[in-house]
C-alpha cells in the first residue's frame, strides 16, 4: 500500500514507496496504457495515473481496432490495465494537476510522485456545438467519425451539421456510408466552391438555422428546423472542436505550432528535456489504434534515452572510483 509523507521543502506528499520512478505516465487511454506496457515489459519502473474519462466513453462500440473490433471501449482499457499489472506497472485512478521539472508529478490530493521522465497522454476534448439533443446523443447517433461509426449507419437518411468548417469534408467523406447525405447549412457560410462539391457529391445542401435533434424513444429521430421545418434523420454528424489537454504540457514550457497544437518529434519527444507526449495530446487524427502507436513509439524513445543516461552515470561512476584505470 502507498503510504503518505511529509516534505520539508514544499510541505508537498512524496509517496514513500513512489520514489525513483523511471516513468510517470499521464492518462491511460490506449497510448498512455501501450506505452506501460512495453515499459513494464522493458523492466522500467513505471506509475499509469488516470482520472477516469477517456474521449470515446459515450460510445458503446469501438471499431477500426484490428483483433478488437466491436469491443466496448471500456472493456479494452481494462484488458490493457490488467496487462500492464502483469509487468509490474501500477495504476491510479487519480487527476495529474502539476508537472514540475525534475520530475514532481503532483496528484490531486497533494501526493507527489518523482520520476526520471514523463510522458503526457491526456487526450483532448470535444467540445459541441450548444444544441439542444446533441450532448446526450454525442456517441450514440450524434457522431463525428464516419470511419468509427459510418458502416453501422450505412445506407441510411444521414446530416451533417454546419457548425465547424470541417464539416463539408465530412459530408463528402460520408457519402461513402450512404446515399441519402443532406447537409444543415446552420450558420456556416458556404463558398461557390463548398456548394459545387457538395451537389456533385449527391450532398443535399438545407438552409436555414437548426432549432434542436429530435429524440425519441432512445433514438435521433431527425432535426427540427428553427422555422419549424422536420428533417427525418436516422444519425447526425458533426464535427466537434477540438481541444488538446494539454495544459500540464504548456506549463512545462513544450511550445505549440501555429495550428495550436504541442510540436513533438515522431516519437512524442517534446521540446523540453525527458517530457514526451502521445495520442490524442498531439494529435487530433490519432483513432484508438494510432494514439496505441503512438504510445508504443515514445515508450521505445524513452527506453532509449534512460538506457543512454543509466550509460553515462556508469561511466562517471566508473571514472570517480578509478576503476577505468585499474
Ligand atoms: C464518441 C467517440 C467515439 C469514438 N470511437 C472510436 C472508434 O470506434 N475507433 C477509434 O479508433 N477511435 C474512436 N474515437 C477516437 C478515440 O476516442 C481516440 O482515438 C482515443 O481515445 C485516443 O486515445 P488517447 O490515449 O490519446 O486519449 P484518451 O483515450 O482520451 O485517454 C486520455 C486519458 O487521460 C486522462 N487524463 C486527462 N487529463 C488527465 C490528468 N490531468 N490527470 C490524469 N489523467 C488525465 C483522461 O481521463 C483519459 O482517460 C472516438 C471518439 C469519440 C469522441
Amino acid at each position: 500500500m502507498m503510504k503518505a509523507m511529509n516534505r520539508d521543502d514544499a510541505g508537498a506528499r512524496h509517496m514513500a514507496d513512489d520514489q525513483g520512478h523511471d516513468v510517470v505516465v499521464v492518462g491511460a487511454g490506449a497510448a498512455g496504457l501501450n506505452a506501460a506496457l512495453l515499459l513494464g515489459r522493458a523492466r522500467r519502473k513505471v506509475v499509469v495515473i488516470d482520472a477516469g474519462e477517456p474521449r470515446n466513453a459515450p460510445a458503446q462500440h469501438m471499431h477500426g481496432f484490428l483483433s478488437r473490433d466491436g469491443l466496448p471501449p471500456a472493456t479494452l482499457l481494462e484488458l490493457g490495465r490488467a496487462e500492464i499489472a502483469r509487468y509490474g506497472v501500477r495504476f491510479l485512478r487519480r487527476r495529474v494537476e502539476e508537472i514540475d521539472h525534475g520530475f514532481s508529478v503532483r496528484l490531486e490530493g497533494g501526493e507527489v510522485i518523482d520520476a526520471r521522465r514523463v510522458l503526457v497522454t491526456t487526450g483532448l476534448r470535444d467540445e459541441l456545438p450548444d444544441l439542444p439533443g446533441i450532448r446526450e446523443r454525442w456517441g450514440k447517433d450524434v457522431l463525428h467519425c464516419p470511419y468509427c461509426h459510418g458502416y453501422e449507419v450505412r445506407d441510411q437518411p444521414l446530416a451533417v451539421l454546419g457548425t465547424h468548417p470541417g464539416a463539408v469534408h465530412q459530408a463528402l467523406l460520408l457519402r461513402q456510408w450512404s446515399d441519402d447525405v443532406i447537409f444543415l447549412q446552420h450558420t456556416l457560410s458556404l463558398t461557390a466552391e463548398d456548394r459545387e462539391r457538395l451537389e456533385g457529391r449527391g450532398v443535399r445542401i438545407v438552409e436555414g438555422a437548426i432549432g434542436h435533434i429530435v429524440v425519441e424513444g432512445d433514438r435521433v429521430r431527425g432535426i427540427e428546423l428553427a422555422d419549424g421545418r422536420a428533417v427525418p434523420r436516422a444519425a447526425v454528424f458533426l464535427f466537434p472542436r477540438m481541444v488538446p489537454r494539454d495544459e500540464l504540457l504548456t506549463r512545462l514550457g513544450c511550445a505549440k505550432n501555429d495550428t495550436g497544437w504541442i510540436v513533438a518529434d515522431r516519437t512524442g519527444r517534446t521540446g523540453v528535456p525527458g517530457v514526451w507526449a502521445a495520442g490524442n495530446v498531439i494529435d487530433p487524427r490519432a483513432q484508438v489504434v494510432t494514439a496505441a502507436g503512438m504510445g508504443s513509439a515514445a515508450a521505445f524513445a524513452i527506453n532509449a534515452d534512460l538506457v543512454d543516461e543509466d550509460v553515462q552515470h556508469a561511466i562517471e561512476q566508473r571514472r570517480a572510483t578509478g576503476a577505468a584505470d585499474r
